[in-house]
């Protein structure tokens, strides 16, 4: 069955174009040019929403937000106007899965759908696999990364991560204590290849210090490694 995407855009020469090439790529393409739009809209579930930040009767990214207060965690790709880190954390900090900056490449926002569609579905075939309780459950510090619930954890506690940030500590967690280059998280987390945006995942690193770090001015567990990357350390006492 064909993927259904709903496109929160106002922008009508931009929706129009951004419709046409998604269907072109087999999606069920829904559009809605207000917020309020796409709530009525969203009675039927969405594989996936591309979700504008400034709309006519609101903001985007309070919409994400109120959308996983509700417990909804459909996929969000935010299209945000500025460039500023400031803008891109906010709506990260909100529940979005990713971002794209306007003006975009229309090949890179098809591969960053198509991405974050292939880890939905992985997701849920997972749910349907036998329980491989011990490799889906991690512990660090005084964390726990349940992969099998998609949630962490501290003391009591479940902490609010999205399906991005899960995928990219499974990354840290697999290849951990090595230095691993931004090309390499772009191109093995985000599945994007040969893009230069590396800033994504910078800010995405922001973002995992801000929940896992102490005092994320001075990690312990997601180091720079000057000039390539990052490098995640469980244990640090013992490095
Ligand atoms: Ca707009």
């Amino acid at each position: 069955m064909n993927k259904r995407l709903l496109l929160v855009e106002d922008e009508e020469h931009l929706a129009f174009t951004l419709e046409f090439n998604l269907q072109e790529e087999g999606y069920a393409v829904d559009v809605a040019s207000s917020l309020g739009q796409a709530r009525a809209l969203m009675r039927t579930p969405y594989d996936l929403i591309v979700l504008d930040v400034m709309l006519p009767d609101g903001n985007g990214v309070a919409f994400c937000a109120s959308l996983r207060a509700q417990g909804d965690h459909t996929p969000i790709l935010m299209l945000t106007a500025k460039g500023t880190s400031d803008d891109i954390v906010t709506g990260l900090d909100a529940g979005a899965d990713d971002y794209m900056t306007k003006p975009f490449a229309l090949q890179e926002l098809l591969g960053r759908i198509a991405a974050m569609l292939r880890r939905r579905h992985w997701d849920l075939d997972s749910e349907l696999a036998p329980s491989t309780s011990k490799e889906n459950l991690f512990v660090f510090g005084d964390f726990v990364v349940d992969f099998d619930a998609h949630e962490v954890r501290q003391d009591d506690r479940v902490l609010d991560v999205t399906e991005l940030e899960l995928r990219l500590l499974r990354f840290f967690i697999d290849n951990q204590n090595k230095a691993i280059a931004r090309q390499t998280l772009l191109s093995e987390v985000w599945h994007v290849s040969g893009a230069n945006n590396t800033r994504t995942v910078d800010n995405f690193l922001v973002r995992l210090r801000r929940l896992f770090e102490q005092d994320p001015a001075r990690p312990a567990h997601f180091l720079t490694v000057r000039g390539i990357g990052y490098r995640f350390v469980p244990n640090p006492e013992q490095h």
